[in-house]
């Protein structure tokens, strides 16, 4: 039987499409591994976003080049966002790759693979399915499937942030409709899944291409003071009434999540949908890269500091003790040192649980090229590193915080040490033992100890949970609605 090993890098989009990936392959015969040198066929599923992810590709090939040397019927393939930007000038510089693949074109792997057994020039697969999108979903199989999946909802990104690259790699926004999502995430419940991760882009600018939705309460409203009803009323995201239909018809699923949002689309709407949706967790990724409105108008995000503070704040009041995490560029070209202690002044307001930093690097055909990269590297790194010392900061004294509190956690994997590992509501990963299989349970923890990223807590007294396969098509069903007055606005 061939082998196969894949590696992946990025973003959750790009695991998921690995997932994909692995189940084609599988699907024409092949077994994964987990070692390089044990396999026939290795896949690298990359990311474009960051500067460093393609040196990491190019180190990555040149490795395994050298493994070729050795083993010459190895077979190298690029996927991903690289493969779609770069795969004419990548393979002519690296001969050591076999094929490219892009996002879109996974389900033409099994004719690739036959192209290169052929010995046919590197296929060059990376052509957008504009007319007709395609969604793979993950194969369900009843006691194989994880706690937790991933679902995508849309993909491609009509934004044009001046310093990604998505919309060349990923191209224009398509949506998936809801029936397929629903379906979807029904069979993998049925599998033994309790929580899914709904994916996109701008996961929030959803829109079901097959209208079958009906208006979300609060669609078109708006009680924000920074958004006026026209913007309001000119958002046609239905991502709330997916989340409400999703609720609806899967009452079985234990807990939703989504990532990630635009500001932008972070709805009234959708905030009513969080205070009336117990199953969606208490934890928002809400990406706002600056906290100048100067920058971010130079970064052409669409919104003011001021609207992402209104929904943050509204956001909160729906749900207590929502938590929120964030993406910030550092050294965007033109960023003062007024602008960065803005994006300091941002994050001491708002304090996220969870900071995701990056410096700026120039990325290929990005408008933000045409603008001189004038922060010095040196001060970029430090301007990071500041922003790192405040942002752990405020993680450590909110994971303190948690300390003695009851949290319900789902469990997700065993650890080495025979410990179990899940996340509470607010997206926080909690250690803990158990006696028995903690794996896709809900338990109730009580938390006794706060670490840098993590905490350690103790499963409640008389709690014995159930055994997996009895969960498995009927995990209990909650669909509490949170008795919450309605949002008074920012
Ligand atoms: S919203 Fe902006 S940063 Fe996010 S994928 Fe689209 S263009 Fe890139």
């Amino acid at each position: 039987m061939p082998a196969f090993t894949l590696v992946t890098f990025g973003c959750q989009m790009n695991q998921h499409d690995s997932d994909r990936i692995g189940e084609v392959l599988r699907g024409i015969g092949y077994e994964e591994v987990a070692e390089p040198v044990h396999a026939d066929l290795i896949v690298l599923n990359t990311c474009s976003i960051r500067e460093k992810a393609e040196q990491k590709l190019r180190s990555e090939v040149g490795r395994l080049g050298l493994l070729k040397q050795r083993k010459p019927g190895l077979v190298i393939g690029v996927a991903g966002c690289m493969a779609q930007q770069e795969g004419e000038r990548l393979a002519r510089r690296m001969p050591q790759i076999d094929f490219m693949l892009g996002p879109d074109n996974i389900l033409e792997l099994p004719r690739i693979l036959a192209e290169v057994e052929l010995g046919a020039p590197p296929p060059i697969r990376t052509v957008f399915d504009l007319n007709a999108p395609t969604f793979l979903s993950a194969l369900a199989e009843p006691g194989r499937t994880g706690a937790t999946a991933f679902v995508t909802v849309m993909k491609g990104c009509d934004e044009r942030c001046t310093y990604c690259v998505v919309p060349n790699t990923r191209g224009p926004e398509r949506y998936r409709a809801a029936s397929d999502i629903i379906d979807e995430i029904r069979r993998l419940v049925v599998a033994g899944v309790r929580e899914v991760t709904l994916l996109g882009q701008t996961v929030n600018s959803y829109r079901d291409p097959a209208g079958s939705l009906a208006l979300a309460p609060g669609a078109g409203e708006t009680h924000f003071e920074h958004t006026r009803r026209a913007a309001a009323l000119q958002d046609e995201s239905e991502f709330p009434a997916l989340l409400r239909d999703i609720c609806e018809r899967v009452p079985d699923l234990a807990r939703l999540r989504y990532t990630s949002p635009h500001p932008r689309h972070l709805t009234w709407s959708l905030i009513l949908a969080h205070r009336d949706l117990s199953a969606l967790a208490r934890h928002v990724h809400m990406p706002v890269q600056s906290g100048s409105d100067r920058v971010l108008k130079r970064m052409l995000r669409r919104y003011s500091i001021a609207e992402y503070e209104e929904r943050a704040t509204a956001l909160r009041s729906a749900v207590p003790g929502l938590t929120l995490s964030t993406d910030v560029i550092v050294g965007f070209p033109g960023e003062t040192r007024a602008d960065f202690e803005a994006t300091l002044g941002l994050a001491e307001r708002v304090r996220f649980s969870g900071f995701f930093g990056f410096t700026y690097s120039e990325r290929p055909n990005t408008p933000a090229l045409k603008l001189p990269d004038d922060v010095p590297e040196l001060e970029k790194r430090a301007r990071l590193e500041e922003i790192f010392a405040l942002t752990d900061r405020h993680r450590r004294e909110h994971l303190q915080s948690l300390v003695g509190q009851n949290e319900r956690v789902l469990g997700e994997r065993r650890g080495k040490n025979g410990d179990f590992m899940g996340r509470s509501e607010q997206n926080e990963i909690v250690h803990f033992a158990f006696e028995g299989d903690a794996i896709a349970q809900m338990l109730p923890v009580t938390i006794t100890e706060a670490y840098d990223n993590s905490l350690r807590g103790v499963v409640q007294a008389g709690f014995t949970g159930l055994p997996r396969a009895s969960m498995i098509g009927k995990a209990p069903s909650r669909t509490v609605r949170r008795a919450l007055p309605v949002v008074s606005g920012a």
